[in-house]
């Protein structure tokens, strides 16, 4: 059992994805805090990129690492949130060179690349995840927050199907240690800056729907970013506005990370697993969520795309017949 683990480890090192979002900060935060205050005697530290800067306010200053000490070696690493390997990014060599290894995770698409692996691809999220291994008695207001940001943004404040009765339950329990959650949730999920509504609103008014309707995409290029004077972190949330639009089944947006490379983001509303789709171009996710990267041009990268789509939406119209046949 991995609390073993914790238990035997003098030095700790907790690690999340590339491209920290609410529910990689809040797990990763939300467990080092509870580290902290209940094993004090213990070295524990975070290694994330850059976080977006709403999280600030509500993770303790100062602790997050986003380079990692060539030499440094820990007893064990726990890895949350990654769905593989790769997406450790620059916290990989101290993963690999860690005695011990432990992910927890919900990504369907996680093959247990650790020593111990805790995936439960049906959670909301993985801080609702690390909310079960804790000791309730135990969880501070501090801590509550945390893993409480990291249940709102997963469940896209609790609307989204993955949201089940246990994360309500762990939601009220968060809730009891005095969490203000509708300054959270505000602050965090919901305030945008100008800027960021700039580019929602241009990703939206350039967006094209296709497939009959049945799918959307926009991109934003590297010198639209520049223009707006944005970065990555501030396009969250583009994709999911695309997806409300009626009658889309599936949303894709795309933005440039590089020359001609661009980072894909799918979102399906019901039916179709885009983790699949997003798998057979290299990257994963969860069913109705998932990504990739992919180089060329945004109209070379969507007509590969809508081939795939395509293919899913026959698998499924062929399981819809034979389910009505049946
Ligand atoms: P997003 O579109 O918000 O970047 O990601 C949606 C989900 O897909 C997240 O759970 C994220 O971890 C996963 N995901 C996004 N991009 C990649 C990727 O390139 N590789 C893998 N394995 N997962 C990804
Ligand atoms: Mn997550």
């Amino acid at each position: 059992m991995w609390k073993n683990r914790i238990k035997e480890a003098a030095s700790i090192a907790i690690g999340g994805h590339l491209h920290p979002d609410g529910d990689c900060v809040g797990s990763c935060m939300g467990l080092y805090q509870y580290l902290r205050e209940n094993l004090p005697e213990k070295q524990v530290d975070v290694y994330l990129e850059e976080i977006p800067e709403a999280f600030e306010p509500w993770v303790p200053a100062g602790v997050i690492r986003h380079e990692a000490k060539e030499e440094k070696q820990y007893d064990l690493f726990i890895c949350l949130d990654c769905g593989d390997k790769e997406r450790l990014g620059f916290s990989m060599p101290l993963f690999d060179r860690a005695a011990h290894t432990v992910c927890i995770d919900h990504h369907i698409s996680n093959e247990g690349f650790a020593e111990e692996n805790h995936v439960v691809p049906e959670a909301s999220s993985t801080s609702e995840l690390v909310y079960g291994f804790l000791e309730d008695e135990k969880i501070s207001k501090k801590t509550a927050e945390l893993l409480y940001m990291g249940l709102v943004h997963d469940t896209g404040v609790f609307q989204y199907t993955c949201a089940g009765p246990a994360t309500f339950r762990a939601a009220a329990n968060l809730l009891e240690k005095g969490v203000d959650a509708a300054k959270l949730i505000q602050d965090t999920y919901y305030e945008k800056s100008y800027a960021q509504n700039q580019i929602l609103g241009r990703a939206l008014l350039e967006s094209i729907v296709f497939m009959d309707g049945r799918c959307i995409a926009s991109y934003i290029t590297k010198k639209t970013m520049n223009f707006y004077g944005v970065t990555p972190v501030d396009l969250d949330g583009i994709v999911s506005q695309l997806r409300v639009t009626k009658g889309v089944e599936v949303a894709v947006f795309m933005y440039e990370t590089g020359s001609s490379l661009y980072k894909v983001s799918l979102r399906s509303k019901e039916r179709i697993n885009v983790s699949k789709v997003a798998a057979f171009f290299g990257g994963g996710g969860h069913e109705k969520a998932a990504g990739f990267s992919m180089a060329g041009t945004p109209q070379d990268i969507l007509t590969n795309l809508a081939g795939q789509l395509e293919e899913q939406f026959e698998l499924l119209e062929e399981a819809e017949e034979a389910g009505d046949r049946s």
